[in-house]
């Protein structure tokens, strides 16, 4: 008798997984390794949680998310039926790669950017080519003009920080009218200009943000994009096929508010450009070199000090920030900005950990 060896693995869909940053226990650490805001969000956001009626959860939540999206197409100048919401741009990036990449020619986006395209990319089976940036971290418009299945670019990039443009992007979508194009916008709020005005151009642009960052909401998961209704009507067909209830009723309410209170987003984002500029000046008279940031994190490298010792130091200070051992930015950190307060501790102590060097 002729027994067969079952080997169920061979079936198994095999992923290597995004790593994220550490999220230490300890809230004593200075906290600059994951580019979450240092301001609590506005207070109405508060209000709702403290008033969130529990009997409401009896119920499942409204699948279309309709209230926030209204609200966001109302602060965008757009349709509600422009506007698609999601678990964090995470969601939103990963159900919109599962839509608009499908083709058998590869998809581009840069050899140095967020580290999850890949990842969903090889999830989902999309053949991809990465685009290397040039010397000074900036992306070569030319090397998005060639056959594509899509194409997807952070931008302000990360961990870079280095902002292009609406203008540039307009010159890629208008030459890839056959390929959805994806600007993840994560950290625009921070000094960039966003494509959204783009949109009523181009019916293939999708535009991706989050409320992670600018907001003070990573703690919640809430991210959107905004396209053509043609666009978000193909997204939310892939999503009603995946699950129809990605956000729940408390995280909708609170969006909210956040979104309505115009006045306090401006208010911490000008700060925290005003905290990331002052700490850039810093960095220079340490002999730290870095691209100009137009986010909420600054990709420094130090002049004569590797990264991986700098990073040991610091985290050994219960200082963290982000460190990749990857080609090209293994001599790199990537600092989120802090309050004033931790900068001058952060800065403080590189200060005098440099003098002893
Ligand atoms: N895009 C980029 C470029 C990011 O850095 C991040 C944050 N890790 C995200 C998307 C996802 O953010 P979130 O899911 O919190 O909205």
């Amino acid at each position: 008798m002729v027994i067969d060896i079952m080997n169920w693995e061979n079936n198994v869909r095999k992923v290597v997984p995004y790593v994220a940053g550490e999220q230490p226990q300890n809230n004593n650490v200075i906290k600059l390794n994951t580019n979450e805001c240092p301001y609590p969000p506005a207070p109405e956001v508060q209000s709702v949680l403290h008033g969130f009626d529990s009997c409401l959860l009896r119920k499942y939540p409204d699948p279309d998310v309709s209230e926030l999206a209204a609200a966001l197409a109302k602060r965008h100048g757009l349709s509600k039926e422009q506007v698609f919401v999601g678990v964090g741009s995470d969601d939103v990036l990963a159900m919109s790669f599962l839509t608009f990449f499908n083709s058998d020619k590869p998809i581009l986006f840069p050899d140095i950017t967020y580290s999850f395209y890949d990842v969903w990319a090889d999830l989902y089976k999309i053949p991809y080519e990465c685009q290397p940036l040039d010397e000074n971290f900036r992306i070569r418009k030319e090397d998005y003009q060639k056959q594509n299945g899509g194409i997807v670019i952070a931008n302000p990039n990360a961990p870079t920080g280095v902002w292009e443009a609406p203008s540039f992007f307009e010159e890629i979508v208008k030459a890839n009218p056959d390929s959805v194009v994806i600007v993840d916008e994560a950290y625009v709020d921070f000094g960039g200009e966003s494509c959204v005005p783009l949109i009523e151009k181009y019916e293939n642009l999708l535009v991706v943000q989050t409320f992670s960052k600018s907001r003070a909401l990573a703690g919640l998961r809430i991210g959107y994009a905004m396209g053509s209704e043609k666009l978000i009507r193909y997204l939310n067909d892939v999503k009603f096929s995946f699950n129809s209830y990605t956000m729940n009723g408390v995280t909708i309410k609170a969006g909210v508010a956040s979104v309505e209170n115009e006045e306090y987003f401006r208010r911490i984002t000008a700060k925290i450009m005003e905290t990331r500029e002052n700490t850039k000046k810093r960095l220079a008279e340490l002999d730290f070199i870095f691209p100009d940031s137009k986010t909420n994190f600054i990709f420094a490298s130090h002049k004569h000090v590797p990264a991986q010792e700098i990073f040991d130091a610091l985290r050994k200070n219960e200082i963290y920030v982000r460190h990749w051992n990857k080609p090209r930015i293994e001599n790199y950190l990537r600092i989120s900005v802090g309050t004033d307060e931790e900068m001058k501790t952060v800065l403080d102590f590189l200060e005098n950990y440099l003098k002893e060097k």
